[in-house]
Order: structure tokens, then sequence, then C-alpha cells
């Protein structure tokens, strides 16, 4: 079969999903069950218009998703009780190696310190990145360690921690402070809500995941992580985090005053601070007091003195008879090595759950009859000391959308302030912004891949495997590469996997000084990045002035570096978008100096089914699955970057402590990623795609690709100069770069100014001032027709036009369409318009936008400088329309 039809399809992927058994699992360890609201499902999950956006670097067409981001940011920071929280981070595991990092970063000391009652997988994740930063690790009881010796860089410890227990750290906290020591604290956001925050340990840094805040467990993710920080580390922040700022007419991006965080909070004392989740919350917590003492009546040890929703129990049964009750049940548990057994409760489970629970563990009673019994409400955490006293979830964007009516509309009018894929073509270079069709993301929402834990057994996860097998067949025939790794979870984390894998290969063969890292000039910053990152040295390659790699310096630096070239990190076609014809004996170059090749396979889409980086010389990559395989960009993320590697270097992928994707005998570095196989609920999406393509129509996508950048850009020869082509052939791979630079000089026009003009036509900018700085890159992808790319192209020619009449003198050289886009409505209909240019001109500036179609941008150009200086990441008070 060479490729499957669409309804062929959906039948095929459900039958594979369906081989995937969903038991009730209470396993815990940051991967709980929760309802996902139907309306957010449908409207959001499931809505092109929500998930096909690009990160919003372009702010004045993404206030939608900007404010969206900000309320995450301002929920983490509530919760946690910290100042300042990030839009987000890959997962729990690399949210605490990015809090230890941060802590090395700023005292510069050499050892770590990690409670032992961790998850184990953010154990391993952390070990495994502060082992490349050449760090100490030491795992231990915190409340017993000695921070005297002025070494000790962070702690990190988990609350409530991986068995249940709720602790005061207090004193950790203030005895690592006295000696210089930063503080990090895991936690859940969930337990935040009933117990006091770790902001009044005086903790520094929190971290966590927000997967139980609606988003469902798909056999380990996607899951956003979190990071809050007081206000004094938030230079050393990492990820990305949105900020308020005020626009070009001096109003706010949000519409809102600026104001502190600090006065926020004091603010809103009048209004409510109750949430949907804490009525609930309430419920619950009733639920586990009474199975902890229910349990308790019936001669069960348990350890826990206070927890919040998990509890570690030492039975009464034999651990072979507990398995077996549960196996009945069909309920999966955490069983300790020591024949423990730990029970994590969430919000779905009903009175029937409670009570099949209390059948496992031999019980007799009932959850009903518990209920009643006034010492079940003694046991709450309501009643302790660790009781939440702080109010949070106060804006009113928290509490004013109480129906579902206005619900949706809320989320409708934020969706309605981006460009996405559903308005025009995002022709952004390197990010390859292609459709992500519907029966390729219908999967997603099947419930065989939602409601799966990622530890349950293997035997309960067959459809996934059976997927993830295809899958990597699939990517092996089409990169040539011999293993996959699904573990990272985007692009660059993929970069540092594979560097790590390189790493351990050389250092399995005795070869040790290995440390250098070439990487040409043109390369995109993750690859520095993540070179340092995996504890390398990194050397730059020379490129020449045609774009190209400079050979002889590639050259001269790997016979330099001889005994301590690790690898070389290219792009190909490089990332000036033409196809090096040198490639192949770059790669030699490197491995005649016993190096290995890492190919940055961000640009497959120039490749698939023409040629295989395996096959000219690679020996490791990364895949962009949200980039060539059609998995949405969602405002920036999530995604997922596989590696694929040479069989040489299969034996060093990453591993995991709970369930070890490469068997028992790897000889893996560590863990990059908290859960096994990534982000496996988007899988299905590259799957599909694969499949309905086939190999002809995979092979075709690619020329389209490459015809379409080639189109572009002879169409745009006489208005702008293509920067980089090939010498022989005169032609550009799947992407080109338009130079803009002059501009400046004959009329004070920069990249910038044509990226915010162009939303005026109803367009996302390209990629601004990447690889060469003051130019723009443009790619097409196959997924546009030739009248969305003329309609395009035409955009450039007139914006083209109105760089010379500012050339002329025909338009002012301050005051002109460009240098004041993009504009908004507002603007254009307001009474007063005092312009040396027509309101036709700003706002309907081609044939093609018509007021029916618009798309405004609902702000003026925003004022990063401004933003920075005055730092707003959280949500500032008073909303008229909220009111
Ligand atoms: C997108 C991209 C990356 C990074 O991928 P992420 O998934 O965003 O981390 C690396 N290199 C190149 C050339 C890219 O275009």
């Amino acid at each position: 079969m060479l490729f499957i039809g669409e309804y062929e399809l959906i039948n095929r992927i459900r039958k594979v999903a369906e081989r995937n058994k969903i038991w009730r699992s209470y396993i815990g360890m940051g991967y709980h069950n929760c309802c996902v609201p139907h309306t957010i499902m449908r409207n959001i999950f499931e809505n092109p218009g929500w998930t096909t956006q690009y990160t919003p670097y372009q702010p004045e067409v993404a206030q939608g998703r900007l404010e969206g981001l900000l309320n995450y940011q301002t929920l983490v920071s509530d919760l946690t009780g910290l100042e300042v929280a990030n839009a987000s981070l890959l997962d729990e595991g690399t949210a605490a190696a990015e809090a230890l990092s941060l802590c090395y970063r700023q005292n510069r000391r050499p050892k770590l310190l990690v409670s032992n009652m961790l998850h184990p997988q953010t154990i391993s994740v952390v070990e495994t990145r502060c082992q490349s930063l050449g760090l100490t690790v030491e795992i231990n009881d915190v409340f017993e360690v000695d921070f005297s010796n002025r070494d000790i860089a962070g702690v990190l410890f988990q609350y409530p921690d991986t068995e249940g227990n709720v602790h005061d750290f207090s004193a950790v906290t203030e005895h690592a402070h006295s000696h210089g020591t930063l503080v990090c604290c895991a936690t859940d956001l969930l337990s935040l809500t009933l117990l006091r925050p770790p902001s009044e340990f005086g903790v520094d840094i929190a971290v966590g995941t927000s997967q139980r805040l609606g988003v469902p467990l798909g056999y380990g993710g996607p899951h956003a992580g979190f990071f809050a920080c007081t206000q004094s580390l938030v230079r050393l922040m990492p990820g990305r985090m949105i900020g308020v700022t005020r626009d070009a007419s001096g109003r706010d991006g949000y519409r809102l005053a600026l104001q502190t965080r600090e006065q926020h909070i004091r603010r809103d004392k009048a209004t409510s601070n109750i949430c949907t989740a804490q009525a609930l919350l309430a419920n619950m917590s009733a639920m586990f007091a009474a199975l902890q003492y229910g349990l308790d009546l019936d001669m069960n040890m348990i350890p826990n003195q206070l927890f919040f929703d998990t509890l570690r129990i030492e039975p009464k049964l034999e651990i072979e008879d507990i398995k077996a009750r549960a196996y009945q049940k069909e309920i999966n548990l955490r069983y300790y090595e020591d024949g423990s057994v730990g029970v994590a409760l969430d919000e779905t489970v009903t009175f029937q759950d409670i009570n099949d629970l209390f059948y496992i563990f031999g019980g007799t009673r009932k959850i009903e009859d518990l209920l009643e019994d006034p010492m079940v409400r003694e046991k709450s955490i309501s009643r302790s000391e660790f009781k939440r006293t702080s109010p949070f979830l106060t804006h009113p964007v928290f509490n004013s959308h109480h129906s579902e009516t206005r619900i949706v509309r809320y989320m409708k009018k934020l969706e309605n302030k981006d460009i996405s894929l559903v308005h025009s073509m995002i022709p952004l270079g390197s990010c390859t912004m292609k459709l992500n069709s519907t029966t390729e993301m219908m999967p997603c929402s099947f419930k065989h891949f939602t409601d799966i834990h990622p530890f349950a057994p293997l035997d309960q996860s067959l459809g996934y495997h059976q997927l993830f097998a295809e899958l990597e067949k699939d990517l092996c025939t089409i990169t040539g590469y011999d293993k996959i790794s699904f573990q990272p979870n985007s692009g660059a984390q993929g970069e540092y996997a594979g560097l790590r894998a390189i790493q351990c290969y050389h250092e399995a063969r005795g070869d040790k000084l290995r440390d250098v890292c070439l990487i040409p000039v043109s390369a995109h910053g993750t690859n520095p990045a993540s070179a340092q990152m995996a504890g390398m040295r990194v050397e730059p390659v020379k490129v020449k002035h045609d774009g190209t790699i400079d050979v002889e310096d590639l050259k001269s630096k790997a016979e330099k570096f001889k005994n301590r070239l690790s690898c070389l990190m290219i792009t190909y076609p490089s990332t000036n978008g033409v196809f090096e014809e040198t490639v192949a004996d770059v790669c030699d170059i490197i491995h005649k100096n016993g190096g290995q090749v890492y190919l940055d396979g961000a640009n497959m889409n120039a490749q698939v089914g023409l040629c295989r980086p395996g096959d000219y010389g690679s020996d490791v990559s990364h895949l962009n699955l949200h980039k060539t395989f059609c998995i949405p960009h969602g405002g920036g993320g999530p995604g997922m970057g596989p590696i694929g590697v040479k069989s040489h270097l299969a034996p060093f992928l990453p591993g995991h402590p709970v369930v070890n994707p490469l068997g028992a005998n790897s000889t893996s570095y560590g863990v990059v990623s908290a859960a096994p196989y990534g982000s496996s609920a988007i899988l299905p999406i590259s799957w599909a795609y694969i499949k309905m393509m086939g190999p002809r129509g995979l092979r075709k996508a690619t020329q389209v690709a490459i015809l379409n950048a080639n189109y572009m850009s002879k169409v745009l020869e006489p208005y702008y100069e293509t920067v980089f082509k090939s010498s022989t052939s005169d032609l550009v791979a799947h992407e080109f770069i338009i130079d803009v630079r002059d501009f400046k000089k004959t009329a004070n026009i920069e990249a910038a100014d044509i990226a915010k003009r162009l939303m005026d036509y109803g367009f996302h900018a390209p990629t601004m001032s990447w690889p060469v700085a003051g130019t723009l890159m443009i790619e097409p992808t196959e997924s546009e027709d030739k009248q969305e790319l003329d309609r395009f192209c035409d955009a450039l020619i007139s914006i083209r036009q109105e760089i010379r009449d500012i050339e002329e003198g025909k338009l002012d050289i301050r005051v002109n369409p460009l240098k004041m886009a993009p504009h908004t409505q507002e603007q254009v209909i307001s009474s007063s318009w005092e312009r040396p240019y027509s309101r036709e001109e700003a706002a309907f500036p081609a044939h093609f936008v018509k007021p029916d179609t618009k798309i405004w941008p609902t702000v003026a150009r925003i004022d990063d400088i401004y933003g920075d200086k005055h730092l707003v990441c959280t949500c500032p008070p008073i909303l008229d329309e909220y009111n």
C-alpha cells in the first residue's frame, strides 16, 4: 500500500489506539487523571485558530495568545506565591534542571543538593544535566544536610513529596539561605490551592508541571512545565516570559494599566477568591482523608503524617494479593521495591473508585459511611498548620467567566486577535509552517491515546508501542538512520540529547578528551547553546560570502583540534537556504579527524524523499516533528524533537528510571525528559502524515516546497535581491533570504518596518534578521497554492513601491505607512487623522485587502524597550471590560 486515504487512516489508527487499555491509574509521580472541560477540548485543543499560530514574536497580531499566556503566568505566580513566572517549560524534570542551573549561574558553586523524596524521573533529568556541566549532585535527606561548607549552589526538594508527605521546609530554607545556597521547590499547583504556598517557606524558585490543571495524561505529554521565582532572580529566569508594555499610540498591549504584582494582590481584595478548582478540591480532599482513615481502620500502615492526595501504604495483605485484586479491578498502583504501595488520587475519582481501593487493600468499608465520620474531617489538611490562608486567583480574569457562554466568548475574543494559518500563509523561514490537517489531528483526542499514564504497564500501552515502532521505521527510512529516540520534546532538546550521545560514544571508546564542537557562524542559536549545555567547547567555523560553509576554515579547525574534536553541527540545506554541494566532503573531513557529525534536521522539508542525512555522512539529527512532520506550532509549542542516529550511537540514546525505552542493557548517559517517550500524545500526527502521503506523496511535497520557494524568489527578483543562491544552479532550496538592508540608507526603512507593514496586508512576517541581520527569510512550504504565493509576493511588491515613494520623496521619510505600521482599526476610523497619507493607503493597501476579510492588528506597534524597562509579567488589574 503506497498511501492511505483519510477515512481508512482514521479506522486504522483507531484500531492501533484501542490496543491501549484504559485502566484507572493511581500511580501519581507527577501524572494525574483530570477532567478536561469539553469546551476547552473543542474550542482550543481541536481548533486550528488556536493551534496553528507561531510563537508570538510579532505581538501586534498575537495579542490573544499573549493574554492567555499572561493569565497562565499569573496563575502560577499566584499559586506558588512567587513574584514572577515564565510562560512554560518543557516538563517538570526540565524545569527542575533549569532551576538548579540557575542557582549555579548565580553563585558558581560546584555542588547541588537534591532531595531523595523527589519523583525519580526528576532526579534523573537533573543528574543528567548537571553531569555535563561538571557539577556534583548529592541526593540526600535535605533535613540532614549541613550547608555551612558554603559549596552548595542550590537545594531542590519536593512539596508534597513523591510519596505524598507534606513537610515544613522553613528551617531547611533558612539554614540554606544563611550560607548563601538558593532554594528550589518542586510542587503541585493543585495542592497549592489548599496548602501554604512554598513562598511562605522562603523558597527562591518553584517548579513543576501544570498537567493536572486540565491537560490529559497522554502517555507522558505534551504537558507544560512551570517555573516561578522571586523578583530578584527574574533576569536569570529561563524560558519565555510574557510582559505588559505599551504600543505606539501609548496604549497598553492588553489595555491594562501598568502596576506591580504586589499592588495587584492588594487591590483585588473585593473580588471573590473562589474558583471552580477550589470547590472541587475541598470535596476531593475529604475523599482523600476518608481513604486514609478507612485504610487505617482496616489495619493498613500509613506512614504519611500529612498528605495532599498521595499515600504510601504498607498493606496488611500480601503484595501479590494486592496486585491480583488491583488487576481484577483494572487499577494501576505504584509498587515500591520494599512491598509498600503508592496511591495518588485525583479529581476524577468517584465513590466507586474509592470503594474499589478499599477492596484492594482488604477493607470492607464504604466511603459513603466514612464521610459521615467526624474523624475524617479532623484529618483534613484544612485543619492543619499547612492550610493555605493567602488568597489566589483573585484577578477578575479568573472570576468573570462563570458560564459556558462567557468562557466560549472569551476564548473566541482572544482567538480573533491572532493571525494563524486559518487566515493566511505564515512564511517563516526555517520554521516550516505547513498544513496541520484535521485527519492528522483527530487521533490526538482519542481517549485511548489521552487517558494513559506514562508509567502504566507495557501490556496496557501496546497501541502506543505499535505507533512508536511504525513511526520509527518510517523516520529511519526517510532519514537513513538506524534508530530513533522519541524522548526529546523540542528541536533544542534533541540537539542536547544527540550531543550527549556523541560524548557518551567517545567516552565509551576511551576517547575522553573530545570536547570541541565546530559550529558555522550561520547556525541556529540553539546549536551553540545546546553544545554548551552538553559541556562542549564551541569553535566557530567561517561562512563564505556566498553563504556556504568555508571548507578551508573547517578543515584547518578540524585538524587543529584533531585530538579534541567531538563533533560538527551543521544544517543542510544550510540556514542560508542553499544545498551545499560540499556537504559529503565536510562530513568526511570531520570523520577523518575523529569527530562525529550532528546534522540539525530543521530543514528536512527540503530533503524528505530526495536525500537522506544518513547517506551523505551524518551520524545524528533531531527531527522537528512540529515543522516537517505536521505537528502544529501551537503558538510556541508543544513540539517533538526526536533524534535519529546511526547504529554505532544507538546504545547511547536517552534512558529512563521508570520505563526504560532502551531496555535493561542500555549504556545511556541518562535522561533528558520527564516522560520516557516525550510528548507521545502528538506522535499520531506525524504517523498519520507519513501514512497518508506515502513515499511518492512525501517526495512530491518536498519538490513542491522547493519549487514554491524558487517561484517566489524569481517573482520577487526585480524588487528584492535573494541573498544566497547555489553558484552552479542559481537556485535556492525550500526557503530563501531577501535583502532589505539597503533601504535603511535610501529610505530609512528596516526589516522590522516591512514586517509590521505586512500585517496591514493581512500577513505574518517572514523570519526577521536571521540568519543574516537586516534581512527576511521566506519559506512558503508545499501547503500554499499559487494564488496565496502570488498574494504574498504582491504584498511585498506593493511594499517595495511604498519604499520607492519614500526614496523619491513622495512619502514622508518619518511619517509613512511603513514606519507607522501596523494600523489599528481605531486609528483608521478615528475622527482625527493627521498623517500625510490616506486612511485607505493605511488599511487597504492592496486590491486583495477587503473590508469583509480584513485582519486588523489589535494594537499599534509594540514598544519592546519600554516593556523591558518596566517589567510586568502577571495580569495587571482593572479591566473595564470585565466589570
Ligand atoms: C527550529 C530550529 C531549531 C530548534 O528547534 P525547536 O524545536 O524550536 O527547539 C534548531 N535549528 C534550526 C535550524 C531550526 O530552524
